[in-house]
Parts: structure tokens; sequence; C-alpha cells
């Protein structure tokens, strides 16, 4: 079971559906295995940004990933839009990695947004601050 928000803008009507937590799929073993192959191509994917470093760090020694990640909703504090991430640490004795995403509208880095904060979302399409929000409880994968 999976918990998503669904924003739909009330002027053009498109839509952006946010999933949180985490799918059948995305257990551990799928992300390490073969030297975080699956956990890289994802990032990749989302449009990770520091994937030098990512790379570098799966080299490490007893780099694993911690508890707790899974989907998240990510803000663009430059143009008011909302994505969906894979939030994620990884872990290496001491040392921590945590992937930075880039806005696939105006290139700036993503953040994290809060669980209860308050964000005015713009629509990318037609610029209207204008949404109706649903949040959908199912199975998503
Ligand atoms: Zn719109
Ligand atoms: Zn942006």
């Amino acid at each position: 079971m999976g918990e998503a928000i669904s924003y739909i803008c009330k002027k053009c009507k498109k839509e952006n559906t946010i999933l949180y937590g985490i799918g059948f799929l995305d257990s551990p073993s799928y992300y390490d295995n073969n030297n975080f192959k699956n956990l890289i191509n994802r990032s990749i994917e989302e449009n990770i940004q520091n994937i030098d470093k990512l790379k570098n760090f799966v080299t490490l020694k007893d780099v694993h990933l911690r508890d707790g990640y899974g989907n998240d909703a990510y803000i663009c504090p430059n143009c008011k839009t909302i994505a969906n991430k894979f939030r994620y640490e990884l872990v290496s004795n001491n040392k921590i990695f945590i992937p930075k995403y880039k806005c696939k509208y105006c290139g700036n880095t993503l953040r994290l947004k809060k669980e209860n904060e308050e964000f005015n979302i713009i629509c990318v399409r037609c610029g209207s601050k204008d949404f109706e929000e649903s949040t959908i409880y199912a199975d998503w994968d």
C-alpha cells in the first residue's frame, strides 16, 4: 500500500501525482545488488546532480542503504513546482551520501518538502496557483 497526493491545476487540468513510501520492488537487496547499480540508474533517471559523488561513494567500504528510504516530494524553490524523487541515504562508517536532484524545468536544485510544510505550487503549464488536492491510498506498483 502506498499513499499518493494528486495535484490538479484548476485552470488547465494538468495533473501531478506524488507518491510516498515504497513499493514491493524497493527492497534493500534490489538496490545494493551489483554495487548499487539499480540505485545509480534510478538516481540518474530522476535527474541526480551529484552523480560523480554517488559513483565514488559506492566504492567505499561497507556501504549500505539506510532504513527509511522511499518516494517523497521535492520542491523547486525557484519555479515552485513539486516533483517526485527517491529519498535515500547511503552510509559508510561515519560517512553519508544524500542525493541532490535537479529541477527538470529550470535546472535549480530541488529540496525535500517538509512533511507539513505549506507550499504554494505554481502550475508549470499555465502559471496558475489554484490546485485541487486529493489523497489516494492504493497499490501503486
Ligand atoms: Zn495549469
Ligand atoms: Zn525549477
